[in-house]
């Protein structure tokens, strides 16, 4: 459009003089402001257009001439402007497009540089966040194990474990199965709910027996949707799994991590539980070795005292254990001594304490017993005892128990007072003729 008015006013300039007369000599004047649509067209549609149009000047100021009758030739400066006009603006517009084209570069180059800066800018601002993101799980990784090491008791850690996953992690349920120390697999010890907070072992479901079973088959992670359940390992043996359900995906990996951590405290847990054990264990007949059947007995003494229970104590000892070492050896004895102790174990209630007092004696507290109940606990386990063939290695044996019993408060204010009247009693009982039970008479 620009270029087609140009033309028009091209032409209506040099065309002047052919309809308007004009006075001699003005024409070459007026003629001069073609000059400027001439560069302009040069300019905006190229050389090639510029010349066309100092052509169309050149032959109408030639027309001109003849019209008016003036030599051609007189009116050089004039032809040589329109010819030089194209070629001005031509160059002029050469040249801005080489200044126009550097600075469109030099932008684009800016930016160029600002989008990479901004890139940079950005990749920083996710390694920032990631960073923080990882300090912030390591802070909470720290919080949780420095928790679960403050204690070895298992309620407190489950406690803590179960507070540490409500707070960091979004789930539905969440299931901890213990399996038994012997790793019978497909077997469960217990389960215990997470989410309710309470270290009380609730009732095994049947799904938690498949997934204790994948855990142990797999050995390694089992995942499904929004399920999870990781093996809970100590030193490369599964001690359980910890089920989660309704876990989004990006936990899953804090979710190992944590689990790890809470294995290894369990784990911990477990060995306290089993040096205490032994601790307090006689390693031969797995009842309460004397020094922590002696501590028990004190403190059932000061329960008694306080409450005005009555507390029995008997002193059990083997008969002619001597002869049975003598006759079949002390691998035997040994056996039937533990054998012995079993039947015992099996004979008393969950709350009687029964230990080891010396070599083939075995002493035995019940709390909140008179005396007559304690002489029917003393004949039960007499007849359970001397009932019983004692299977050791090929020998087939039969043994006798003899015991004496004492009661508090009749026969004594203190623990060492009911020792000695029971193995007073259980003198009696081995000189009146062995395999009896004798009551120390208040
Ligand atoms: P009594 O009926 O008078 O109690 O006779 P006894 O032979 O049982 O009594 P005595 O005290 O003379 O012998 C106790 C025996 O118990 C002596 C000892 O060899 C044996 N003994 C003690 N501790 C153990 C043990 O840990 N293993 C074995 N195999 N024998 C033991
Ligand atoms: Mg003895
Ligand atoms: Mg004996």
């Amino acid at each position: 459009m620009a270029k087609f008015y140009l033309i028009i006013s091209i032409l209506a300039i040099l065309a002047l003089p052919f309809w308007i007369k004009l006075p001699q000599g003005v024409y070459p004047i007026i003629s001069n402001f073609a000059l400027l649509p001439l560069g302009v067209l040069a300019y905006l549609e190229g050389f090639a257009f510029g010349l066309i149009g100092a052509a169309v000047c050149i032959l109408s100021f030639f027309l001109y001439c003849l019209y008016v009758n003036v030599k051609f030739a007189s009116s050089i400066p004039i032809l040589f402007a329109f010819g030089a006009t194209p070629i001005v603006f031509w160059v002029l517009k050469s040249i801005s497009k080489n200044v126009q084209y550097s600075m469109v570069q030099d932008l684009e180059k800016s930016e160029r540089r600002v989008g990479v800066v901004r890139e940079e800018d950005t990749k920083k601002d996710g390694e920032t966040k990631e960073l923080d993101k990882k300090v912030s799980e390591i802070a909470t990784l720290y919080e949780i194990t420095k928790g679960m090491s403050s204690t070895l008791l298992f309620g407190e850690i489950f406690q803590i474990f179960s507070e540490f996953l409500k707070k960091n992690f979004h789930f539905l349920t969440c299931r901890f199965i213990l399996a038994p120390q012997d790793q019978e697999v497909g077997q469960i010890k217990k389960v215990y709910k997470i989410e309710s907070g309470s270290p009380d072992s609730v009732a095994p479901e049947s799904i938690d027996k498949e997934i204790l079973k994948e855990v142990f088959r797999k050995k390694a992670v089992v995942s499904m949707k929004d399920f999870v359940a990781a093996p809970l390992m100590s030193q490369d043996r599964i001690i359980g799994a910890l089920s989660m359900n309704g876990l989004n995906k990006a936990g899953l990996e804090r979710f190992l991590i944590v689990s790890r951590q809470f294995s290894l405290a369990i784990e911990k847990v477990r060995l306290y539980e089993k040096v205490q054990k032994l601790a307090i264990t006689d390693g031969l007949t797995g009842v309460f070795v004397r020094r922590y059947f002696l501590e028990m007995l004190k403190e059932e003494f000061e329960r008694s005292l306080r409450h005005q229970f009555k507390l029995s104590f008997i002193m059990i000892d083997l008969d002619r254990f001597k002869e049975c070492n003598d006759t079949f050896g002390h691998l035997v004895g040994d056996v039937v001594l533990r054998e012995v102790a079993k039947v015992l174990k099996q004979n008393v209630r969950e709350i009687d304490l029964l230990g080891r007092y010396g070599g083939e004696e075995f002493s035995l507290l019940l709390p909140e017993t008179d005396k007559d109940s304690a002489a029917l606990v003393a004949e039960r386990l007499r007849w359970a005892v001397a009932d019983q063939t004692f299977k050791a290695y090929d020998e087939m044996l039969k043994i006798t128990i003899s015991a004496g019993i004492s009661t508090f408060p009749d026969d004594g204010s203190t623990g060492m007072d009911l020792i000695e009247a029971a193995d007073e009693a259980l003198y009696k009982a081995k000189t009146q003729g062995r395999n009896r039970v004798v009551l120390k008479k208040g």
